[in-house]
């Protein structure tokens, strides 16, 4: 008896709901040529950027890390990554050429959501007292004579204004932390300030964003990486720039040799395929209007705009019956690891999306809801993906430009770090698919995406060594 009805009502569901994802669709498209198109404005804006500060969109900023680990380095150095939502500490002992890395260390807390939203003072006092008992407890293989001051490598995860390499002055936030006090500020100062209230003996050496620390630590066992990319909660890129073809950097124009530039694209905005979602999630998120290109690939963003999205179709059908539920009316209910999840089931009725739009955002669906779910967050991560290869494309074909061969005629490793392009597979399949199309098949060959699980702590420690202030460590 009943069984025509649920029929009729699927249909409904599924007649009310198409316009939307047909919508959806077009408007999140990445052919061949929009990629081309994308490629090709990050290369320009990398060239303005890199021109004049203010230039462009992406801030390129010299990260004074010209340098790059070579093996040689010995001792034992502290790093510190404040990142998403986690921060670690980390120590290595470091034995040079041979020995390598001959023992390391490290420890990870998640940040209390409060301190995000918090003083600059809270925040750092937060991660010296970490620190601080982390440090307590070095012994075994690590030495160094008590009274002698750790060196630390810095990665800080956010856009720095950098003066030297170990110091530098925080833009704005991003990824949603929203800290006041820090922004104008050099965090290194900060850092040593809250060292200091401590009693800790330690000083920075180096200052790094996380993309940077990527292909520090990249580099070290690998002399052909060029670039790092961080997918992950945000998103960055950093690669190795000719000295005579940053221009802003005035003082260092004569030198020969090269330096990282931390490019910072997540601010990318130039020709995007965005979508109303995009625009609305944009307009209430706490820094309206910046990094677009952040909000449209990476981890802290995916979920919420498949969230946008379904809440419009629930809206306008009865995709999930005739109630909207709290929990789909909450922004960033829906995580990236939710819609990743779903992406991976492979059961006949879509089971485990079945529980996870119950227990994550409170609705019952039957199984043609759950198909159009699963399309949803396919097109969100296929946009994506798509984008952020184009991206890395972007910044290969301007090196090349300048180089001549050296880019594409060659071995050229791309060092990748972050959970997005870890843990979630299909987004990672369409990174790769977007990289070859605009590569083409022989490029493609020369040009490797490397995986660097947490490479950048290492590489930080290593930049502190680089740049040691007391000389050689034995
Ligand atoms: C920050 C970058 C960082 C990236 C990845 C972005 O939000 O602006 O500095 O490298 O996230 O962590
Ligand atoms: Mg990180």
């Amino acid at each position: 008896f009943s069984r025509p009805r649920v029929i009729m009502a699927v249909q409904s569901n599924v007649i009310s709901v198409a316009p939307i994802l047909t919508k959806l669709k077009e408007d999140c498209a990445t052919p061949l040529p929009v990629l081309r198109h994308l490629a090709a404005a990050m290369a320009s804006v990398m060239r303005a950027g890199l021109a004049v500060d203010g230039g462009s969109d992406l801030p390129m900023i010299p990260s004074y890390v010209d340098a790059l680990p070579t093996g040689n380095e010995k001792g034992l150095f502290y790093a510190l990554d404040l990142g998403g939502t986690n921060f670690r500490v980390l120590r290595v002992q470091l034995g040079g050429k041979e020995e390598r890395v001959i023992a390391t260390e490290f420890e990870q807390v998640s940040i209390p959501p409060e301190l995000m939203f918090g003083t600059s003072e809270e925040l750092f006092d937060f991660i010296a007292s970490v620190l601080a008992k982390f440090a307590e407890k070095e012994g075994g293989e690590f030495n160094l004579p008590d009274c002698q001051t750790r060196e630390i490598g810095f990665t800080f995860s956010f856009p720095v204004k950098q003066t030297s390499v170990d110091s530098g002055i925080l833009i704005k936030w991003t990824k949603g932390f929203a800290v006041s006090g820090t922004a104008g500020k050099d965090v290194v100062a900060c850092l040593n300030e809250a060292m200091q209230r401590q009693g800790l003996n330690m000083r920075v050496s180096a200052l790094v964003n996380d993309t940077v620390g990527t292909l520090a630590g990249a580099r070290y066992w690998d002399d052909d990486v060029m670039v790092a990319v961080i997918l992950g909660t945000g998103t960055n890129a950093c690669y190795v720039e000719r000295k005579d073809a940053i221009p802003k950097l005035q003082s260092h124009n004569s030198t020969s040799g090269g330096m990282i530039i931390n490019t910072e694209w997540g601010a990318f905005s130039n020709g995007l395929p965005l979508t109303e979602f995009d625009r609305e999630m944009d307009a209430d998120s706490i820094n309206p209007g910046e990094q677009i290109f952040e909000k449209t690939i990476s981890g802290m963003y995916l979920g919420e705009i498949v969230r946008r999205v379904l809440l419009k179709m629930a809206r306008a059908s009865e995709l999930f019956g005739d109630s909207i539920s709290e929990k789909l009316l909450t922004p960033f209910m829906l995580r990236t690891p939710d819609i990743c999840a779903m992406q991976q089931d492979t059961s006949e009725d879509l089971e485990v999306v079945g529980t996870i739009l119950l227990d994550v955002v409170g609705v019952s669906s039957n199984a043609s809801a759950r198909q159009i779910v699963v399309e949803v967050c396919d097109t969100i991560a296929k946009r994506g993906g798509r984008l952020a290869g184009a991206g890395i494309v972007g910044i290969l074909e301007k090196m090349e430009e300048d180089s001549e061969g050296l880019i594409f005629g060659k071995r050229t490793v791309v060092a990748m770090d972050g959970g997005l392009y870890e843990h979630y597979p299909q987004y990672r399949t369409y990174l790769q698919e977007a990289v070859q199309e605009l590569l083409g098949p022989q490029t493609s060959t020369n040009i490797v995406i490397e995986h660097t699980k947490d490479g950048s702590g290492i590489g930080a420690a290593l930049l502190a060594a680089a740049n040691s202030k007391y000389g050689h460590h034995f």
